[in-house]
């Protein structure tokens, strides 16, 4: 049997990871600023991670929801204590796709209702109503189309207002800087507006933290730097560094019932783990607190280029925009250079996703080596 083949691919094949770098079979080493897109958070391989995941494995890997599992619970309050959320409850999924499926599908049960609001060149995975509230009509099929959803652009306050007129709408869901898009950000003000348009209109705020969150940003969710009180929040990539898990934090105002939501694999025993272990290392090592000036370092180098025009994001989901297409750029930076980048829909950008033990003397090889291309 063959591969679907969906996934146009590097001619790279990793083998072993450890912290920011990547060894593929021949030996060599490439420095990860892509993270796997965004996924690897403590640093590839940290050895607590594998320590307690051995350690998990030994003991017991997995059972189904139907049983007492207290490493949800410990999970749980863990992630209201690093998210300054202990009021929220979570719920365990496996990815970012179906993290943002559940509360799509949680506000229409709580609200009643079946719009949904999402913005332009969102993206918010590919499960049915994911999907439909991403702007990428080549990835959405007739059956996706089903889903009510308007699209506003960024910033249109009267687009918005207009999208609310139409009423019976359940959610808005915003990205609070885009990844898929390419580090576009709703402003404060923006985010705000949004957040009173859903009080006054009995409407859910979904933020999705799925790429943002975990600490990318300096904060442990890019949101908290404006003030709002989304209704949900959805968790994925970074939270398990690796290991697949995704998550929801809900507001207290939304009661469970049994059979509300449900899943095979969420919050398994070994994914448990896996995201206890990142928030763990989060703390210890202080990951957070470095961000900023992370992030200073890497604006001040791009300076130094005339052919970068802007440098976009922030803390450590960032971006550099060319003044052309940089997907020669990118294989250049891999083959020549052995350095990992994203890209985005953006053909001009270039995106940064490191791990976030990331340091100034990595960052600055990723600028060395633009010196040698440009
Ligand atoms: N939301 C956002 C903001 C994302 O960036 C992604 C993945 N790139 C998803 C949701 C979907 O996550 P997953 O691929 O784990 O389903």
């Amino acid at each position: 049997m063959k591969l679907f083949d969906v996934y146009p691919l590097y001619e790279v094949t990793p083998t072993i990871a450890r912290d920011v770098w990547v060894y593929d079979k021949e030996g060599t080493q490439y420095l990860d600023l892509y993270g796997g897109h965004a996924v690897i958070s403590i640093g590839h391989s940290h050895p607590e991670f594998l320590r307690n995941l051995n350690d998990q494995l030994n003991k017991i890997a997995f059972y189904s929801n139907a049983v007492q599992n207290p490493l949800q619970q410990e999970l749980a309050r863990e992630m209201g204590n690093i998210s300054g959320l202990p009021e929220y409850k979570f719920f365990l999924c496996s990815t970012g796709a179906e993290a943002v499926e559940n509360a799509l599908k949680l506000a229409s049960f709580y609200t009643k209702k079946r719009k949904l609001i999402s913005f332009a060149k969102a993206f918010h995975g590919r499960t049915s109503a994911a999907v439909s509230v991403s702007d990428y009509a080549k990835i959405r099929s007739p059956l996706n189309n089903q889903h009510k959803v308007e699209f506003v652009k960024l910033e249109d306050y009267e687009g918005l207002e207009r999208a609310f007129a139409k009423k019976d709408i359940a959610a808005v869901i915003i990205e609070p800087i885009q990844g898929v898009g390419g580090l576009d950000q709703p402003s404060n003000e923006f985010m705000e507006f949004i957040d009173k348009l859903c009080k006054k209109n009995r409407s859910c705020l979904i933020v999705d933290e799925v790429q943002s969150g975990c600490g990318r940003t300096g904060n442990y969710f890019a949101y908290q730097t404006k003030w709002i009180s989304p209704t949900m929040i959805t968790v994925a990539k970074g939270i398990g560094n690796g290991f697949p898990i995704g998550g929801l934090l809900i507001s207290p105002e939304i009661h469970p019932s049994y059979g509300l939501l449900g899943t095979t694999f969420g919050g398994s025993h070994l994914a448990c783990v896996a995201a206890l272990t990142v928030i763990n290392v989060l703390k210890k090592e202080k990951l957070l607190s470095r961000i900023p000036s992370l992030e200073i370092h890497f604006r001040d180098r791009a300076q130094e280029f005339s052919a970068i025009k802007n440098v976009k994001g922030r803390g450590l989901m960032l971006g550099l925009e060319f003044d052309f297409e940089v997907s020669d750029l990118r294989k250049r930076l891999l083959y020549e250079h052995h350095i990992f980048v994203g890209g985005s829909a953006d053909k001009n950008l270039i995106r940064i996703l490191p791990p976030l033990t990331i340091k100034k003397q990595q960052i600055d090889m990723l600028f060395d080596a633009l010196k040698i291309i440009l």
